[in-house]
């Protein structure tokens, strides 16, 4: 197949990119980098128009100014993947891949005419440009996960040895080659297959946005917006994997609730607004007296709930009390004076089984119950369930 006929193919797949690039910046307005996407892709586009077009053109347009523009896109695609990373490219990194297109085009056109010279810098600008996404990708995927960045990963390898591979083949079988649009077996074996990659880089590109939404959702979907704390969604997904994976299992877990005394008295004494600070510095004694593996989170109101692990038969009473002591002798503080508050606390032991939360916390919240009802500041055990 000639080259022209390829590249011109290759339009219109650019031209979709460009849409979908659109439609990504619109849906993710606050976000910078889908408009970087979208200007690499149409500068990208038009640098191969412009090389599609070559022999109708003057050589500035044709070759010199349509072989930047087609390298230089790819460097604006890295910008936008570094934004999208929330870093910046190096300006180094930026600066010595753009002289050596803005020098290397115009100089193997006019000093020396060396088309397959050409190819190695367009090679050796764009390989560099997307190899260099590869670290970005990585802060990305540990950020949205793994799934949103695997596209693009394995694009770029792909994109990364065929490219090598096709101008290392024509240095050594094709030194001479007259340009890019003479039949060459490497050069149309590269444009078929830079039809694939860019299909594949635009959508790699759109999948890390909706990766990032994905993931930010999942989070708030599982976070108490007030203490930061894990909710009441995410604590029961906890327990579930903790009962399927053997880390709970009957007699050495129970599950806590923890209810704050008297709150009401807080909100009614100095504002909705204190109230929802001492709330946080509850929970974040709470969790400071737990460990990790006990995985507290808000239940909602002033009411939260966690698993305890009895690793030493000490006995879950104790555990409890020692969380109920924490919070008593922390009381949160308000331009130099103390608010007290104190918890009670209903356990239940957890099944080793998959457990049914409706009847665990029925059974945590009659032990609550039972625990206001003898004074308040007190932890209470419910009979096994
Ligand atoms: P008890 O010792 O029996 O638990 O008494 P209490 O006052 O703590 O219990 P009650 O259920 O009567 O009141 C709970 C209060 O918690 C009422 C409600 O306004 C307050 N509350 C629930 N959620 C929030 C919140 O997010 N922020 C604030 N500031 N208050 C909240
Ligand atoms: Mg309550
Ligand atoms: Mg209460």
């Amino acid at each position: 197949m000639d080259s022209q006929t390829l590249i011109l193919a290759l339009l219109p797949v650019i031209l979709a990119g460009m849409f979908i690039h659109l439609v990504n910046m619109a849906i993710h307005r606050n976000k910078e980098a889908p408009g970087f996407w979208l200007v690499g892709t149409a500068v990208h586009g038009l640098g191969q128009a412009m090389i599609c077009f070559r022999e109708n053109l003057p050589d500035i347009l044709g070759i010199v100014v349509g072989d930047i523009l087609s390298a230089g896109g790819f460097l604006i695609l890295l910008e936008g993947v570094a934004r999208f990373s929330g870093q910046r490219l190096p300006r180094w990194i930026a600066g010595a891949i753009a002289t050596l297109i803005l020098v290397g085009f115009p100089f193997f056109t006019w000093v020396v005419d060396h088309a397959a010279v050409r190819f190695g810098v367009f090679a050796t600008a764009v390989i560099g440009s997307n190899l260099l996404m590869l670290p970005y990708l990585s802060i990305i995927g540990r950020r949205d996960g793994q799934a949103s960045v695997r596209l693009l990963r394995y694009t770029i390898y792909y994109f990364a040895f065929s490219l090598s591979a096709i101008s290392i083949g024509v240095m050594i079988f094709d030194p001479a080659m007259p340009g890019i649009l003479e039949p060459s077996q490497f050069v149309s074996f590269g444009l078929l297959s830079m039809i694939g990659v860019e299909t594949t880089l635009i959508f790699g590109c759109a999948l890390l946005s909706s990766g990032q939404t994905a993931s930010v959702l999942r989070q708030a979907a599982l976070t108490d917006h007030l203490t930061g704390l894990p909710n009441r969604r995410a604590f029961e997904r906890q327990v579930n994997s903790g009962v399927q994976h053997g880390e709970i299992a009957e007699d050495t877990a129970a599950l806590a609730v923890f209810d704050i005394d008297h709150f009401k008295q807080v909100n009614d004494t100095y504002g909705h607004d204190v109230g929802d600070a001492v709330l946080r510095h509850v929970a974040q004694t709470l969790k400071q007296a737990l460990r990790k593996s006990d995985f507290v989170a808000r239940l909602g109101g002033e009411e939260f709930v966690a698993v305890l692990h009895d690793m030493n038969g000490e006995g879950f009473n104790r555990i409890a009390d020692r969380v109920r002591k924490a919070v008593e002798e922390n009381p949160f503080e308000l331009d130099g004076r103390q608010i007290k508050v104190t918890v009670s606390a209903g356990l239940a032991p957890l099944p080793d089984r998959h457990p049914c939360f409706t009847r665990l916390f029925a059974a945590a919240d009659k032990a609550l119950y039972q625990a206001k009802g003898e004074g308040r500041n007190r932890v209470v055990m419910a009979a096994a369930a």
